[in-house]
């Protein structure tokens, strides 16, 4: 009962009385994205300016999710968080059922969906609909995020009484969390867990509810303001680091596009269109054929090479270099992988799975570059 999981009568009166003026369980929710989609278009992914790491990384995880997800770590107004919310508008748009609050693929709903049932009359109505990118506010409590179960309500009236949380809301798309450094611990790895194994389950005073949760885990945090502990970095796939563009040209194009889009949202997103409809094009194309791409031997070895060099703890620097070797390989429109996929990556997939090493006085992203040469490039 002390780990956030028990529930006191304290807590089930005041959840009753808040349920009186809270919205319907299960309520559908066409109108609340519908009437989003009224205001203005969000900023295109392809205009955004430089930030070439943390765009890789998102596409990566776009054609592979089992990747595991980017944390992002940069300065504030590094458009860190325009280039996550603008993935919606990149996607291709989803068929989703229309009232299952886990926004089920009526072709294939969730057999863990206790909504759809694994089909039926439940997914008759069906709409299209953007990926969804939910939000993660900080403050965020358990219940908000997992879903809350109505346990009086179960018990007494043998009704399964559970209102879904943002866990549910982000099945089949991105869940962003801001400053994901300053959130606590347990609600971490709460969601590293669920992002992993594509499943929220919600226990309370013995019943449990499950239902599909997969979605890519975006974090992003100031560098500043603290660090995630190292069992949590180590869990996201990719680590992506922004920094502030120095170069004057870049900087000069930055602002002339943000007073372009602000003038006019609608005009500049239909004129960078183009762009965007041929980098969808190209990611629905990877995410079709990276199944079939082939992961070489030497891609292996290369990417077993470097994690001995660097000494990265465990297996999961490899693993995560060759599947975001394999995604990178779809990317491009490639049948077979190469070690310079592994090259290209390596700081993506490694940048947070080095030891600190006091009597190391180089950067690590600079350790990394200098065995990539080594072992790849040279
Ligand atoms: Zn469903």
């Amino acid at each position: 009962m002390n780990n956030g999981h028990g529930l006191s009568f304290k807590r089930l009166f005041s959840r009753q009385s808040e349920a009186a003026d809270e919205e319907p369980i299960l309520l559908p929710r066409e109108a609340a994205p519908a009437a989003r989609r009224q205001e203005k278009p969000a900023f295109p992914f392809t205009a955004v300016v430089g930030q070439e790491e943390l765009k890789l990384a998102l596409q990566l995880c776009v054609i592979d999710p089992t990747i595991g997800g980017v944390l992002v770590m940069g300065h504030r107004g590094t458009a860190k968080s325009t280039a996550v919310r603008s993935l919606a508008a990149l996607l291709p748009r989803l068929d989703r059922v229309a009232n299952c609050p886990y926004n089920c693929d009526p072709e294939a709903p969730s057999p863990l969906c206790p909504h759809c049932g694994g089909g039926g009359t439940a997914v008759t109505h069906k709409l299209t609909d953007l990926v969804p990118v939910v939000d993660l506010p900080l403050g965020a409590t358990e219940d908000r995020v997992a879903g809350s179960l109505d346990v009086e309500r179960a018990l007494v009236e043998g009704v399964q009484a559970f209102a879904p949380g943002l866990l549910a809301r982000a099945n089949r798309g991105f869940l962003y969390i801001d400053e994901v450094n300053l959130l606590e611990d347990h609600l971490v790895d709460l969601l590293l867990d669920v992002a992993a194994s594509g499943v929220n389950l919600v226990e309370r005073e013995g019943i449990s509810i499950k239902h599909p949760a997969k979605f890519v885990l975006v974090g992003s945090g100031n560098p500043e303001e603290g660090d995630l502990r190292p069992q949590l970095l180590d869990r996201f796939g990719l680590h992506a680091r922004i920094t502030t563009i120095v170069d004057i040209e870049p900087r000069v194009e930055i602002v002339r596009r943000r007073r372009a889009y602000d003038a006019d949202p609608e005009a500049f997103a239909a004129e960078w269109e183009p762009e965007q409809e041929k980098l969808r094009n190209q990611l629905l194309q990877a995410q079709q054929n990276h199944a079939k791409v082939d992961l070489t031997d030497d891609t292996i070895a290369a990417a077993a090479g470097l994690c001995v060099a660097l000494e990265v703890d465990g297996h999961r620097g490899e693993l995560t270099l060759c599947r975001a070797a394999v995604a990178l390989a779809a990317l491009n429109g490639r049948t077979h992988t190469t070690p310079q996929d592994v090259a290209q990556i390596a700081t993506l997939a490694l940048l947070h799975r080095l030891r600190k090493d006091p009597l190391e006085n180089v950067g690590d992203d600079i350790r990394i570059r200098r065995a990539v040469a080594e072992l790849i490039t040279a």
